[in-house]
């Protein structure tokens, strides 16, 4: 389970405002639901706010059976146990594909979701933990190819041996469906939390930013600051959320560096991304993550359709410059605004 406090502030009450005169807009419905490993909120504002919320749930659940590991009926457990034939799948395994796909390319191989039998060895799968052999790891890397899966119209091939998780990008994606239905239920201010993944729309219902905290990695129970979004995606990969500690004493944390198979250790205890696309911002946390600060900083140069909000092992709060203004600090951490030019 993941072990994140992000706090959404919409600074408006939670209880439905279902009065006799009832103003639409006001109508809020909210649900709490267990899904995909993790806890998630879906609040929605308006006149249609329950059924949408419903309608919402009841996709979660769908794209949870679909990209599940474990489901002998999903189309992941297909592709992972076809020995290399084709399978057919849904538009959404497409969808979540082609987004890794183009990320693995983006990121230069940071993402990498064929990683999958590598994050069971550790028992990031299970919670069976444990620090697995050198030669081990280094067998499992043999298979580890994201270049070698063809996505062709519905139709997947991925290698015999070969075995993908779609993890760090599936939450993201559900938030875009969920945003999807939102949309067609005429619903102009929802905020859902998947995980700690917040995605907005709209505005508050009085018109008003929303307001999305990010946790402190060090002390994962405060916020280090939050942000005025709308609109917009705010979606966090950080080591203190899913993580184990070793005989050594030494922390093992879930997003992996597919250049040795260890935790990810460049530079980086958590990564936020604020974006429009919740695939796309999820993709890049978790990419971002692997490639380390510098990394980071010039991939966010290169393609910078989106902000970030980088913690650094060494305590340091990294700000893009589109994001800076709307980021209030809760803490001490020293800070700075990484411009979009270099810096001579
Ligand atoms: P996120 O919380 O979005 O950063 O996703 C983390 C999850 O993605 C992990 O729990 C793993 O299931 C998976 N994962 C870990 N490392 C990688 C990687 N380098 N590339 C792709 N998926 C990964
Ligand atoms: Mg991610």
């Amino acid at each position: 389970m993941k072990n994140i406090f992000i706090m959404v502030m919409s600074g408006i009450c939670m209880m439905p405002l279902l009065t006799a005169c009832g103003n639409s807009a006001d109508t809020v419905h909210t649900a709490d639901l267990f899904a995909m490993d993790t806890y998630m909120n879906i609040k929605a504002y308006g006149k249609d706010a329950e059924a949408a919320v419903t309608e919402a749930e009841a996709r979660i659940r769908a794209l949870e059976q679909t990209f599940s590991v474990t489901n002998d009926a999903s189309d992941i457990r297909k592709i992972n146990q076809a020995d290399g034939q084709p399978v057919t799948v849904s538009a959404d395994t497409v969808s979540v594909l082609q987004t890794a796909q183009e990320m693995h390319h983006e990121s230069g191989g940071a993402l990498r979701i064929s990683l999958y039998p590598v994050l069971r060895t550790w028992g990031f799968t299970t919670g069976a933990y444990s620090v697995p052999e050198a030669d081990e790891i280094a067998e499992l890397l043999q298979n580890v190819d994201d270049t070698k899966i063809s996505v062709d119209g519905q139709t997947v091939r991925c290698p015999a041996g070969m075995e993908i998780d779609l993890g760090a990008v599936a939450k993201g994606y559900t938030g875009d469906a969920v945003m999807e239905i939102m949309q067609a239920h005429h619903i102009s201010s929802a905020i859902i939390s998947l995980g700690g993944n917040v995605q907005t729309r709209g505005s508050k219902p009085d018109g008003s930013a929303w307001t999305v905290g990010i946790t402190d990695p060090f002390a994962p129970d405060m916020l280090i600051g939050t942000v005025s979004v709308r609109d917009k995606a705010v979606i966090t990969s950080g080591n203190y959320e899913r993580y184990f500690t070793g005989e050594d004493g030494r922390r093992y944390w879930h997003i992996l560096d597919p250049a040795d198979g260890y935790p990810a250790d460049n530079g980086l205890v958590s990564v936020t991304v604020i974006g429009s696309c919740g695939a796309e911002c999820d993709a890049l946390s978790t990419a971002l993550f692997v490639e380390g600060t510098e990394q980071a900083v010039q991939h966010w140069r290169r393609n910078g359709d989106f902000e970030m909000i980088l913690v650094t092992s060494d305590g340091e709060l990294l700000l893009t410059e589109g994001i800076a203004a709307d980021y209030n600090a809760k803490n001490e951490m020293p800070c700075r605004v990484v411009q979009r030019n270099e810096e001579p």
